[in-house]
């Protein structure tokens, strides 16, 4: 493990001029105290006064192997090396074993691989393809999303919270998605919840014209707004109704896909192929940008003889490419998506649950693998959440006394709203799960001080 020496002189250079250049994302530029990060390694990360942190979010959930691995870290030291970058047009050899070790583990006949620099532009560009490839235009995405922080990817999101920069893209057309616990159809089971969740869809299909709608788009699991299950069945119904009516089924896995849910895609957890698959995040870790889009052999072939009108300049850079090479080997040699899966079973879902068990102020738990949430209340009866939904100040005080609590116990938390989610590295050990739990636990205490 890498020494870590404070040098707190070092760390306010760092801030300072953060603090005077930086304008962060998604930020209230005077609201915000970034901690200056000194280094990483595996789950954790340390400060410049020398305080070590055990990371429960893998950054934005997508350091899926962890910080520094050394093969991913040589692999991309190497490629520079040799070929630094070139322009996507050429047939290279990271960018061409990347396309294959992905397309090897997709599901079905998805496999043509359309790179991009992350998550939200792949979104971009799964639209566009099923825009081109049916002649319609609407899109139907879920309330309760996140699908990118770019022009068309921010109003397919389905959370108000972010519409604020950029509201109103044409032909973007919400509905809702089965979420038992706060049910928007009064549904007090599974398979009513399913039931009505894919009735509900049907009718809003209906009301915008079947003929006119392009692409339906979910996050196989929703990640960002909950880590909310879907239950059996409905991701099954949906790609039937896609079926029936000629709609582009698009699976967005840029959150959940690469290991995360103890699978290498969320989607082989509900036994659906859908027709494009979104990613990013894990299929390198983030150690340099990259995303795209796995494309099934059906919609591929519509662009055989029509160029497709799409690319950046760094789509499928070498370097991140080099790196999403690096970690899938890491994968299968370290049984990575093995571990996340047996963490799950083993590690993190029976102790979550214990936890819910003895404190008040935990709702629900859901979630799966390496991707769990802890849903926070004020009362278990009525489900009032901790704090309203988009609070800041006062008003959202509990849950800031709960992140506190767990960074004072060496935790750092990922917190959202009411809730908490355990999303830490697919390789994270049994030891150092454990040792989430117990911080969560000292934390969630605190939480049930704002129990009514
Ligand atoms: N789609 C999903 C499901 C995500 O979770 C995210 C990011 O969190 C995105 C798309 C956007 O990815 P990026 O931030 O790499 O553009």
């Amino acid at each position: 493990r890498a020494a870590f020496l404070a040098d707190p002189q070092a760390g306010a250079a760092v801030k300072a001029a953060d603090r005077a250049h930086v304008f962060h994302s998604w930020s209230a530029q005077g609201l915000i105290d970034p901690l200056a990060v000194a280094g990483a390694e595996g789950s954790y990360f340390w400060d410049y006064d020398g305080n070590r942190y055990l990371d429960f979010t893998s950054g934005l959930v997508y350091t899926n192997i962890g910080y520094q691995h050394p093969k991913v870290v040589a692999a991309i030291q190497e490629q520079a090396g040799k070929l630094a970058t070139f322009a996507p047009a050429f047939a290279v050899e990271p960018r061409s074993e990347a396309a294959r070790l992905i397309a090897e583990r997709t599901p079905g006949d998805l496999d043509k691989i359309f790179f991009t620099n992350g998550g939200a532009e792949a979104v971009e560009n799964a639209v566009r393809m099923a825009r081109l490839h049916t002649g319609r235009t609407k899109v139907l995405s879920a309330y309760r999303s996140y699908h990118g922080g770019t022009a068309t990817a921010i109003n397919i999101t389905g959370d108000p919270r972010r519409w604020a920069s950029d509201s109103g893209t044409a032909g973007v057309v919400h509905f809702w998605a089965p979420f038992l616990y706060r049910s928007p159809f009064y549904s007090t089971t599974e398979s009513e919840e399913c039931a009505r969740a894919l009735t509900h869809l049907e009718d809003t299909i209906a009301f915008e014209g079947p003929g006119t709608i392009a692409a339906i788009i979910l996050e196989t699991i929703p990640g960002t707004a909950g880590i909310m299950m879907p239950p059996p069945g409905y991701l099954a119904g949906v790609r039937e109704i896609c079926d029936r009516y000629g709609i582009v089924f698009v699976l967005d896995e840029v959150m959940a896909g690469f290991g995360r849910t103890g699978t290498w895609f969320a989607a082989e957890h509900f036994g659906v192929v859908p027709d494009l698959i979104t990613f990013a995040k894990g299929v390198n870790s983030g150690y340099v940008p990259l995303g795209g889009v796995a494309i099934s052999a059906e919609i591929a072939a519509t662009f055989d003889k029509r160029p497709y009108p799409g690319g950046l300049t760094y789509s499928g850079h070498p370097l991140a490419c080099a790196a999403a090479v690096a970690t899938i080997q890491v994968m299968e040699e370290e049984k990575v998506v093995e571990n996340a899966a047996a963490i799950g079973e083993n590690v993190l879902g029976p102790g979550l649950r214990e936890l819910a068990e003895r404190h008040p102020s935990v709702g629900e738990v859901r979630g799966t693998g390496v991707f769990w949430a802890l849903e926070l209340v004020r009362d278990r009866e009525t489900r009032e959440p901790l704090v309203p939904y988009n609070a800041t100040g006062e008003a959202n005080a509990a849950m800031a006394a709960f992140g506190a609590a767990c960074k004072k116990n060496g935790l750092w938390p990922f917190v959202n709203m009411n809730r908490t989610h355990a999303v830490p590295a697919c390789n994270v050990s049994e030891a150092e799960a454990k040792e989430g739990l117990a911080a969560l636990d000292a934390a969630l205490s605190t939480a049930d001080e704002w129990v009514a």
